[in-house]
Formats: C-alpha cells, sequence, structure tokens
C-alpha cells in the first residue's frame, strides 16, 4: 500500500483552479491543468510513494506481476493494470469524438501497422489494439454531449428554429426517425464542403439566438441549454461541423454524483465539471471535430453507433453497505464511490470501519472529500482530499475510515477476471 503520485496532463482545455483547489494547493495555476492519471499507462504512469524515493507503478507491476495485481488479475490482463482513472477538469468543451469496440481497435491497430504509420503519428488513429469504455462520475455540476437524441425530439428542436436551411435535414430525419435517418443525416452534415457549411452554419447559430431570446419571453426552457452549448461551440470552433453534430445529441448535466458510461460507438465531448473518469487502458479515439487534432471522419462513421440513446445517464445502484456501485459491462474497471462518516452515533461509539473485498485484487482509491485512514496488515496510511492511494493484491485485509467528520473516497477496481 503505498500513496500514488499522479502524472498531471495540461491541455488548453483544462481549468486553472479546479484540480488545484481538489489538492489544497495554490490556485489559480500558471497553466490549464486538466487531467491527473492514476494508473499503470505506459504513457504517463503514476508513482508510488516511498520512503526510498518514488517507483513509476508501471515497473512495480511489471517487477511483481502477482503480487501487484493478483493471480487472476495478472492472468486474465496479460500482467498489466487494465484500467487508468483520473480526476477530470473541463474550463472548455473537448473534441467530439467516440472510441472502437474491442474488434474494430484490433482490425484498425493492425491495419494501422500494415501501412506503416508510425504509432507516434498524429494521424495515427489507434495506438493499440484496446477499447476504451469510459465511466466518467461528476464532481461538480459536469455538463457533456452524450449519445444521439431520439430523433422526434431532435425535429421539435428543428422545428423550434424553424431555419429554412435546416429544412432539407428536417426532411431526412422524418422521413427515416431512427439510425438510419441519424446515420444519414450526420454523414451528410460531417461531410459538407466547407462552402457549404459556411452557408448552414450562421443560418443555424442567428436560429439558435433567435430561439433563445423567444424562450426569454415566453420562459420555455425546452432546448435552451442545447442551444446555448451550439452557440458556445459554434464561437470555439467556427466553421466546424461538430458545431451542427451538437444539434443531434442529448445534452446532459450531470449533477454531483451522477454518471455517464460511454460504451464503444456512442458520439460524445464533454463539456465542462470536474469528474472522476475511469476506463480502459486505451489511447484510442476517432475525432469527428470541436478540436485542433487529428480528425478522421471516415473511421469515426465506421465504429459509431447511430441507435438513438433516451437515457444517456447511467443508473447507479445503492449497495446494501451504504456505497454507490456503477454498473458497467466492462470487465476492465468498476467504481464504487464510498461516503464515510466518523461521527459518533447516540451511543457514543464511532461508525465501523469500510472493508474492501475480494481480496486478491489492486485497488486504487480516491479521496475526493475529507479524509480517511487506510489500513492493510499492520500499516496504516493517511489519505486527504485530491490524493489516491495504490492497494496491491497482496495487501492484506484493507479497510478504510473516517478521518474527519465525513469523507468521500471513489474505489477503482477491477470489474471482472471471467
Ligand atoms: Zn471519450
Amino acid at each position: 500500500m503505498n500513496l500514488l503520485d499522479g502524472a498531471a496532463r495540461s491541455y488548453a482545455w483544462g481549468s486553472r483552479t479546479a484540480l488545484a483547489e481538489l489538492r489544497g494547493l495554490p490556485s489559480p495555476t500558471r497553466h490549464p491543468e486538466a487531467e491527473l492519471w492514476f494508473g499503470a499507462h505506459p504513457g504517463d504512469p503514476a508513482h508510488l510513494v516511498s520512503e526510498a524515493g518514488p517507483t513509476s507503478l508501471l515497473e512495480a507491476i511489471d517487477r511483481d506481476p502477482v503480487g501487484q495485481l493478483g493471480a487472476a488479475v495478472a492472468e486474465r490482463f496479460d500482467s498489466r493494470l487494465p484500467f487508468l482513472v483520473k480526476f477530470l477538469a473541463a474550463d472548455e468543451p473537448l473534441s467530439l469524438q467516440a472510441h472502437p469496440s474491442l474488434d474494430q481497435a484490433r482490425e484498425g491497430y493492425r491495419r494501422e501497422n500494415a501501412a506503416g504509420v508510425p504509432i507516434d503519428a498524429s494521424v495515427r488513429n489507434y495506438r493499440d489494439a484496446n477499447h476504451k469504455p469510459e465511466l466518467v462520475v461528476a464532481l461538480t455540476e459536469f455538463d457533456a454531449l452524450a449519445g444521439f437524441r431520439v430523433p422526434r425530439e431532435t425535429i421539435e428542436l428543428f422545428a423550434l428554429l424553424g431555419a429554412e436551411e435546416l429544412a432539407p435535414y428536417q426532411r431526412m430525419l422524418e422521413d427515416q426517425p431512427d439510425a438510419i435517418g441519424l446515420r444519414t443525416l450526420f454523414t451528410s452534415w460531417i461531410t459538407l464542403p466547407q462552402r457549404a457549411l459556411d452557408a448552414v452554419l450562421p443560418a443555424v447559430l442567428d436560429a439558435c439566438v433567435r430561439a433563445l431570446e423567444r424562450a426569454e419571453t415566453t420562459r420555455d426552457r425546452r432546448f435552451v441549454a442545447e442551444l446555448r452549448t451550439v452557440l458556445e461551440l459554434g464561437e470555439y470552433y467556427p466553421g466546424d461541423a461538430g458545431v451542427l453534430a451538437a444539434l443531434l445529441l442529448n445534452r446532459v448535466t450531470l449533477r454531483p454524483g451522477e454518471a455517464l458510461y460511454l460504451d464503444a460507438g456512442n458520439l460524445h465531448a464533454y463539456l465542462r465539471g470536474t469528474a472522476v473518469e475511469i476506463m480502459a487502458n486505451s489511447d484510442n479515439v476517432l475525432r469527428g471535430g470541436l478540436t485542433p487534432k487529428h480528425v478522421d471522419v471516415p473511421e469515426l462513421l465506421r465504429v459509431l453507433d447511430f441507435e438513438p440513446l433516451p437515457s444517456p445517464v447511467l443508473e447507479s445502484r445503492t449497495q446494501p453497505d451504504g456505497s454507490v456501485r456503477y454498473p458497467t459491462p466492462a470487465p476492465e474497471f468498476a467504481l464504487t464511490r464510498v461516503e464515510l462518516s466518523s461521527g459518533a452515533g447516540a451511543d457514543g461509539a464511532g461508525s465501523s470501519p469500510y472493508t474492501l473485498g475480494p481480496l486478491d485484487r489492486p485497488r486504487i482509491l480516491l479521496c475526493v472529500h475529507g479524509s480517511v485512514q487506510v489500513r492493510a496488515g499492520g500499516a496504516t496510511l493517511p489519505l486527504q482530499r485530491g490524493h489516491a492511494l495504490w492497494i496491491a493484491a497482496s495487501d492484506p485485509d484493507p479497510e478504510l475510515c473516517a478521518a474527519t467528520e465525513d469523507a468521500t473516497v471513489f474505489v477503482a477496481e477491477v470489474g471482472s477476471v471471467d
């Protein structure tokens, strides 16, 4: 068991305050801080903190896969930690993207290798042969676009906008209000020549402004968040087809503790907020716009799932012990939120510790509120807000208890070894 030093990623869309404040560090920071990675990703592993100095978690696992991961996990996942967990803080929208399925990733990786595209080339889509299911749990209000809205509702949005330039596209959806219609419409938008885009986009943005003005008078809040998002994206990425695509997606605001699960083929873009994110250990992203990075439309179209997503927010499950589980089909990871309190009850007794089972599994704990004591074997380590801790499979009987009046910890672990 060791405290973990995360690997900080500074992207332009990050926040100068959120991650520093979470960790109790001076804020605002000089550069935007976007992500803090806790995992053993070869590109940027976290480090185990010890008196002898920091050790890369990747090296520690390479040296002793069975001791760190446990025999079952080491065997099932090829002696690698199968998940990567992060703090993420977005002050600006991220790119419009989707992730491949396992089969698509294997095939794409092989194809790009055969074509001789260097692994670190900016035009490379598949940097590994793995899928990348993602789960994001909000720590603050968290805005995102996720999955295609039910076409019937999108037709209502188009009707509300009432832009003549949108009429032919509205008809595409009216003729076929399903996944096929969405594919036809999205494909025609994302492949529009720039000249055509430059005619449609300003008209759509104008229509958004007018619709918002009308909403102001009528106090009808329907689609207000959607319209504002389209306008905001239009300012960040003028002339980008992704701005039109945003009209087709569910606009979600998660409250703290709520989650989104982004399975293979789900078109999504994070917009703003702070979150815990966990994913399979992969870097495979296919972008469709809203980014200065590499965009590969044909490849994105190959992996996209156009089936509408009526309710994108994941249903969490409260366990008998009071912890909250975010169930997903991903075997690589599982995430649980544990609320602890040290509050003495009426009988004066403190609350009992939270035990982590089953044994022989690795875990990463992230504390997001208060602080806790983590015990395993004879050792005890304090874990504070904004910090993380690695528990090896060989650490005996780990348990936690609150060191402050109340505390919140996320437990990241492997989903299934079957
Ligand atoms: Zn993603």
